[in-house]
């Protein structure tokens, strides 16, 4: 492809530094948006030099023009469920006057659009796995709505801009993924359980471990993203490891990589807490030739070194 001017928002997150670099090492220029709120500027350190990027602290929610753009990725937003419920108006705002002025600048500079829209699209599936021809079920008022709805309300806002403006746009399903850069106090299972098995600390599982989750290593979602905002596809395309796990079974999983001997203990399940979740992939396979590589054993050995030095420059 040839080299291009990128926006990706949310430039400082897990998912938005790993697209970052992905663009870079195609050879792109890449301007990075981020407000900080979730975000950390540790994951981009690394290209404090690359002339090719540059780092904007800015808040998108309100209208703003960076002059020429090829191409906008949009991942600006809290994305664990204790960053967006603690930021559940930020959130609201982000999913809504952030993707329209997002998908303004796509529309002023005739650029491609891809939008990061999520498994909690289909809120608590009555549908399994999850195909993207689901609605989903959703509580429009529970302590995720905020998340959800917004996530929902990007997705009508981008087929609008495509309908009505023409936008070249794309929208991919993330289902959880993990590796190096999830922050290590997000609160995400993930996250908890290598913190907690690395500190010799108990693992929490909230509920009896039995809800489902279906883990995908970030350099396959990368690798799925990438594709998708090459091709013709409109439509959600799930994107994420249709290999399913319960908590209970990834829980000993970290504990087999970490060989931590944490015990396990049982906490409350949190309101609205999704059963179960698996992405139908069969789109992505079609439409992007893509499916994932990276198994959770070789994903979780690949993201040890990266929560090791987590625990070291924070100790409990
Ligand atoms: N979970 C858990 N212990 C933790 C953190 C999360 O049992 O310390 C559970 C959580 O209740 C949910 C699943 O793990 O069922 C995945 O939670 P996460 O916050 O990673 O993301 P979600 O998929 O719910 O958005």
């Amino acid at each position: 492809m040839m080299s291009r001017n990128i926006l990706v928002t949310g430039a400082a997150g897990f998912l938005g530094s790993h697209l970052c670099d992905s663009l870079l090492a195609a050879g792109h220029s890449v301007i990075g948006v981020d407000n900080l709120s979730t975000g950390n500027l540790a994951n981009l350190q690394h290209l404090d030099r690359e002339d090719r990027f540059s780092l904007l602290e800015k808040d998108i929610t309100k209208p703003f023009d960076l002059g020429k753009i090829d191409y906008v990725f949009n991942f600006a937003s809290p994305a664990s469920p204790i960053d967006y419920t603690r930021l559940g108006v930020e959130t609201l705002l982000v999913g809504s006057a952030g993707t329209i002025n997002t998908l303004d600048v796509a529309r002023k500079y005739g650029a491609g659009y891809l939008h990061a829209s999520t498994s909690e699209c289909y809120g608590d599936p009555e549908v399994h796995p999850q195909v993207e021809s689901y609605w989903g079920h959703v509580n429009p008022v529970g302590p995720r709505s905020v998340y959800d709805e917004a996530k929902r309300f990007s997705e009508a806002a981008v087929m609008a801009y495509h309908r009505y403006h023409g936008v070249d746009t794309h929208l991919v399903r993330i289902f959880n993924t993990y590796g190096p850069r999830l922050q290590p106090n997000d609160g995400r299972v993930i996250s908890n359980f290598m913190v907690q098995a690395l500190q010799g600390e108990p693992l929490t599982i909230y509920g009896d471990g039995s809800q489902t989750r279906s883990f995908c290593y970030v350099s396959d979602l990368i690798d799925g993203i990438l594709r998708l905002s090459r091709s013709p596809e409109h439509f959600p395309v799930n994107i994420g490891n249709p290999d399913e796990w319960t908590i209970l079974e990834c829980a000993r999983e970290i504990l087999s990589v970490t060989g931590a001997r944490s015990e396990i203990i049982f906490h409350p399940l949190p309101q609205d807490d999704p059963t179960r979740r698996r992405p139908d992939i069969t789109r992505a396979k079609e439409l992007l030739g893509w499916e994932p590589k990276i198994k959770l054993r070789h994903g979780l050995e690949k993201s040890l070194e990266y929560f090791k030095a987590c625990i070291v420059a924070r100790p409990a």
